[in-house]
């Protein structure tokens, strides 16, 4: 909030952490909820960031488990870049992505030891999420912070909110448990064979009122907001549909290539939230079944930025990636059995 008033009203402002629990500190945006919808604003810098190991280190628990979620995303974040980068010719740099994954990985070797707030561990997630920030300002867009783990994550709090209910979670809680389900999501397409889903023609149709009920039911009063947004960059033209799913298959090995090189097993994502004390589950959010299942579909609707998700969607099998990845959250056989498109 004093980040937007900032940038509306000129007038320059000042960040003192007292918990490296989020990314937010070095950001050039401000993301509020407006009538139910989360929507992020240009804002600016901050004229300092003033971060004392003495006051971070002794945040309450649950904070700095949420700051390794928050950074833990990024794996899935770049990974999604890579792909508006192969198929969007959206811009990429290497260096910020370079820069950010070596502070993700600081982080992770830290997970262990976060428990005993000791000062190292504690500067290499300060700074981090301090950089993330930074990474976000050099290339102009929150790609390299930011991708389907955090619609996911924004998804479940605006369902949370237009319900009514309330969540003892944060941000970066809900980002931890989503990096697993991205993961979960580049693990499924790694299973497909891009051939066979061709041949199957299934990605030719998307409905667009099924489309609209289903965001309806998830979004509630938001509903009619997310559907104008993002009605026009979706594809429901049969023609249109079977280009983008040309040119996926052209692409198709270089995608696993980068989903296999980029994104680590969804177990060890789960093993590292563990270890840390960190929530990583779902049904530890309070998600049930269905409403699990219903996010994962429309998570991806509330930003116009491609990811997984929408690659899922465009090669037709987003329900059924919902589906397998809901079984494997709840308890069920992962049934890949169902169609004739896997390997
Ligand atoms: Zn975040």
């Amino acid at each position: 909030m004093a980040r937007f008033l900032s940038s509306k009203l000129h007038i320059p402002y000042v960040i003192v952490g007292t918990a490296p629990s989020m990314d937010g500190y070095a950001s050039v945006v401000s993301p509020l909820i407006v009538d139910g919808v989360k929507t992020t604003f240009e804002a600016v810098y901050p004229l300092a960031i003033v971060a004392d190991l003495d006051i971070m280190k002794a945040a309450p628990m649950p904070m700095l488990r949420a700051g390794l979620g928050d950074i833990l995303g990024k794996y899935t974040a770049l990974a999604d870049w890579h792909l508006a980068h192969v198929l969007q010719e959206e811009y990429f740099c290497e260096t910020v992505e370079k820069l950010v994954r070596t502070a993700v990985g600081k982080c992770e070797m830290v997970a262990e030891r976060l428990h005993l707030r000791e000062n190292n561990t504690i500067e290499s997630l300060t700074e981090a999420l301090i950089l993330s920030g930074l990474a976000i300002g050099m290339v102009g867009v929150s790609r390299p912070a930011s991708g389907e783990e955090h619609h996911l994550s924004h998804c479940w709090e605006m369902m949370t909110m237009n319900r009514g209910k309330t969540t003892p979670w944060l941000h970066g809680n809900n980002v931890g448990v989503g990096v697993g389900i991205i993961a979960e999501a580049y693990k499924y397409l790694r299973t497909l064979d891009i051939e066979k889903v061709f041949e199957s023609g299934k990605y030719l149709n998307l409905d667009k009122d099924q489309w609209k009920g289903h965001l309806t039911k998830v979004y509630g009063r938001s509903a009619p907001t997310i559907i104008s947004f993002k009605e026009g960059s979706l594809s429901f033209d049969e023609l249109e549909r079977k280009g983008n799913m040309v040119r996926i298959k052209t692409h198709w090995k270089e995608l696993i290539k980068l989903s296999r090189l980029l994104v680590p097993e969804p177990e060890a994502i789960r093993d590292t939230l563990k270890i840390a004390g960190a929530i990583d589950t779902p049904q530890q959010l309070g998600l049930d079944r269905e409403t699990f299942r219903d996010s994962l579909i429309a998570a991806k609707d509330i930003r116009k930025r491609y990811g997984v998700l929408q690659l899922l969607e465009d090669v037709g099998l987003l329900e059924e990636a919902a589906n397998h990845i809901t079984g494997i959250y709840y308890s069920e056989p992962a049934s890949l059995d169902d169609s004739v498109v896997f390997v």
